[in-house]
């Protein structure tokens, strides 16, 4: 069992050394941040640093994944997103602490106007924007994230968890139940369990119109909208991250709504489709 847990935390070490570096090496000038409304609601994407992610890190069909990717690494993003109706502003995830303060800033906001924090899982490339200086980087900020969760950001990083619960004043806990208003009546949140344990989807429904933000559902747009049977290295239970991939991609297509991801290259929104076994994804224009 400890000896699992060692090779655990080793593990998320080296991944996140590994995407620190790659983030750092790769960031462009392009533009960062993008706006669409969902009926009352708007939704922001923030990117915190520009990517792209080696095919090794994917399993499947060797030969299938070097076609696709054209023997290239695969354009990724780190993004972040606000959620805005009225006064509420919520923030659903911090990026790994780069261009996120400014980014905030380039789209008209400042950091006191956060209300709520919705961490959709704790790796450090979600949680690294929480604090500045040791201090929490959203001072007026709620910090909500699902209980299974945290048990899992204690049991692979409890120092930084324990500091970033005391820099907010304590945590709620996210019901992920698909139908309890979090924060919000028009927002609900999904079980999405396999990236992480307690990994967790938003959906936001108003006036007819919808979003679900996926949070890291998949990490190439590339692979895997055609092939969602395909996880990263990243995905601790793949069985259940290709479930709940299926699972929300086919709600998405079904009920014509927009996704935006945490590592989909900006824009990060856009529309699905269902496609033969797969689907095919369509980004925002003019964003
Ligand atoms: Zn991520």
């Amino acid at each position: 069992m400890k000896k699992m847990f060692v090779f655990t935390a080793f593990y998320a070490i080296a991944i996140l050394m590994n995407l620190q570096s790659t983030y750092a090496q790769t960031d462009s000038g392009q533009k960062q941040f993008a706006k669409i409304k969902v009926g009352e609601i708007e939704i922001i994407t923030l990117v915190d640093a520009s990517s792209e992610f080696d095919i090794s890190i994917f399993d499947g069909d060797k030969t299938l994944r070097e076609q696709l990717s054209g023997g290239k690494k695969l354009p990724a993003s780190v993004n972040a997103f606000l959620v805005k109706k009225r006064d509420s502003l919520i923030l659903v995830d911090t990026g790994i602490g780069k261009k996120l303060p400014e980014n905030i800033k380039a789209a008209g906001f400042q950091p006191e106007q956060v209300n709520a924090i919705i961490l959709t899982h704790t790796h450090g490339d979600h949680t690294g924007g929480l604090l500045k200086n040791g201090q929490a980087a959203f001072p007026n900020a709620t910090l909500w994230l699902s209980q299974k969760e945290l048990v899992y950001w204690q049991s692979q990083n409890s120092r930084y968890a324990d500091v970033c619960k005391k820099a907010y004043n304590g945590l709620k806990f996210i019901v992920q139940d698909e139908k309890t208003p979090l924060i919000i009546p028009e927002m609900t949140a999904f079980d999405i369990e396999g990236h992480t344990p307690g990994h967790t989807a938003l959906l936001l429904r108003s006036q007819n119109e919808g979003a679900i933000l996926i949070a890291d559902l998949l990490h190439s747009v590339t692979l895997q909208f055609a092939y969602p049977d395909v996880c990263a290295n990243f995905d601790a239970d793949k069985h259940k991250a290709i479930a709940a991939r299926k699972k929300l991609l086919k709600l998405a297509a079904d009920e014509n709504l927009s996704i935006a991801g945490a590592h989909i290259p900006f824009p990060a929104i856009g529309k699905v489709a269902v496609n033969g076994d797969g689907f095919l994804f369509t980004p925002l224009e003019n964003p």
